[in-house]
């Protein structure tokens, strides 16, 4: 690991909290200085507090992923500050309780789209030239289980991570012989504000999420962050285009 990572520089979006303040904190204790982005400040800002207390060097820049300019303005200032860009992990995502496709409106599908589709893409989008410039590089987007399998009363998020996986394995293809690796991690159910907020809404479908790992637990988001900092190691110098599930065993199911 410290053959592949020193000096490096990661960038983490929606590293406020959950999978992505997890993982932003896992890249700094390898040595790679990490840009900390999100929406929220206030999170963003105690992820960078936890790095730096650690002994890690992190700075934070405020980004929402929906906005072009201001995925440019966070690539851009990555770059600034640290001089390159060698790690990105797309990871900034929302969940909306929704019901059944039928009963889903169309605010609920522009703004699950807008977040979790376009994002990724325009992150894809800005942070792909730089690593073309530099000679390589690479990314991590989070999907889900719900990108690879059925997700009843989540199916517009469930498309949402379908596309993500496309939008995953088009770049890997397309900038596979530039020295680019683009994967995707698919967690099952983790431990994170997200599920909190969806178990609260709605016990009866928390319980269902919490029993439903072959592992018989719901995971942690350290782990996700381990299989990230796994796909953009050296020891993954061959793979490319895969949604890596990390999900206790569910899709085996
Ligand atoms: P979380 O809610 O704890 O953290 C998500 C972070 O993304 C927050 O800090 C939030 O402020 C930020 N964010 C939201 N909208 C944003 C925007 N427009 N621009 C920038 N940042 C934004 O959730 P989490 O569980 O850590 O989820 C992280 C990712 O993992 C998401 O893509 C989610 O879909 C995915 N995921 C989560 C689970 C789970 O069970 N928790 C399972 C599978 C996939």
């Amino acid at each position: 690991m410290s053959k592949t990572f020193s000096g490096q520089v990661a960038l983490v979006t929606g590293a406020g909290n959950g999978i992505g303040r997890a993982t932003a904190l896992a890249f700094a204790a390898q040595g790679i200085k990490v840009v900390v982005s999100d929406v929220d400040a206030n999170g963003g800002e105690g992820t960078v507090a936890q790095i730096r207390d650690a002994g890690g060097t992190a700075s934070f820049v405020r980004c929402d992923v929906t906005r072009d300019a201001e995925v440019k303005a966070l690539v851009d200032a990555t770059v600034a500050t640290y001089g390159r860009l060698d790690y990105a992990f797309n990871n900034a995502g929302i969940d909306i309780e929704q019901g059944r496709l039928a009963d889903s409106t169309e605010a609920e599908f522009d703004a699950l789209m807008n977040v979790n589709v376009k994002g990724v893409w325009l992150c894809l989008k800005h942070q792909i030239p730089i690593m073309l410039a530099q000679g390589g590089g690479a990314i991590v987007n989070t999907a889900s289980i719900a990108g690879l399998i059925a997700a009843p009363k989540m199916g517009i998020y469930c498309a949402t991570k379908h596309a993500v996986i496309g939008l995953t394995k088009s770049a890997a293809v397309e900038y596979g012989k530039k020295n680019i690796r683009v994967n995707a991690v698919c967690p099952a159910v983790i431990d994170t504000e997200m599920f909190r907020r969806a178990e609260a809404t709605d016990p009866k479908k928390g319980a269902f999420a919490r029993a439903m790992h072959p592992i018989g637990r719901i995971g942690q988001a350290e782990e996700i962050a381990a299989a990230v900092l796994y796909l953009c190691s050296d020891a993954a110098g061959f793979t490319t285009g895969v949604a890596l599930p990390v999900d206790g065993g569910v899709t085996a199911l």
